[in-house]
């Protein structure tokens, strides 16, 4: 029966809370996954806690804790897909905040207060995570097993750096607003271009040509970077 719990713990520091867990069930059992009679922190009741989004005890209505084992597509209701419906997802997003956010726990106890700081933490994070092209593929990617390490350029082609270096320059030397557009709309092009190829990429299960797309997308990313923090003192 500890295999679902054992599979459910963070990864980091997961056979030292085994070794914990396997003696002493903690508090926090109540929220993972992979157990089939969750119980709740406040009452101890085992009432189906994964019902209704498993948020809530349905008899205290006690707010449980995060489940650590939800990744953020699951959190979100998509798809874990690249492709996500931004208007879902944000209503989505209310939707949680509505729930989790730590306004309607004022009059609680100190551990519901503390679990919709989490909660609403996570939220936002999963929110941010999802609605960005970028960051939404190299979370898709990494629940693939694959990670793209900062600062890997040794395998990237030279056309493609050479590129990059001439859109720094201009951006270096630009000085009129028309010549900072010309540069951002370059750049967008370029993003929709390389998102739309990792879409496709994605969908035909090729993790490594993903990989390749979302390490140029990352490149511009840096690039879009620059441009904002050149148009601060303008
Ligand atoms: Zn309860």
């Amino acid at each position: 029966m500890w295999g679902g719990r054992v599979g459910a713990l963070p990864r980091v520091g997961g056979f030292w809370l085994t070794g914990v867990l396997g003696r002493k069930p903690s508090c926090n059992a109540a929220s993972l996954k992979g157990n089939n009679s969750p119980q709740c922190w406040n009452c101890g009741g085992s009432g189906n806690l994964i019902e209704g989004d498993g948020f809530f005890c349905p008899q205290c209505r006690a707010l449980q804790p995060p489940d650590p084992t939800r990744d953020h597509f699951s959190l979100m209701d998509c798809n874990r897909s690249f492709r996500v419906d931004t208007a879902k997802l944000q209503h989505r997003y209310q939707q949680l905040q509505r729930l989790v956010h730590p306004d309607f726990f004022s009059q609680r106890s100190q551990t519901e207060k503390d679990f919709s700081e989490k909660h609403s933490t996570l939220v936002n994070d999963a929110y941010k995570t999802l609605l960005a092209p970028l960051s939404r593929g190299l979370y898709l990617l990494k629940l693939h097993g694959v990670e793209i390490p900062e600062g890997t350029d040794n395998k990237m082609d030279r056309q493609f750096l050479m590129e990059i270096m001439d859109i720094n320059e201009k951006l270096a030397e630009a000085q009129t607003e028309a010549a900072m557009k010309e540069i951002e709309c370059i750049v967008r092009a370029k993003q929709k271009e390389l998102t739309d190829s990792v879409s496709r990429a994605f969908e035909q299960d090729d993790f490594e040509k993903a990989k390749e797309i979302l390490t140029k997308m990352r490149y511009f990313s840096n690039v879009e970077e620059k441009i904002k923090l050149k148009k601060i003192p303008l």
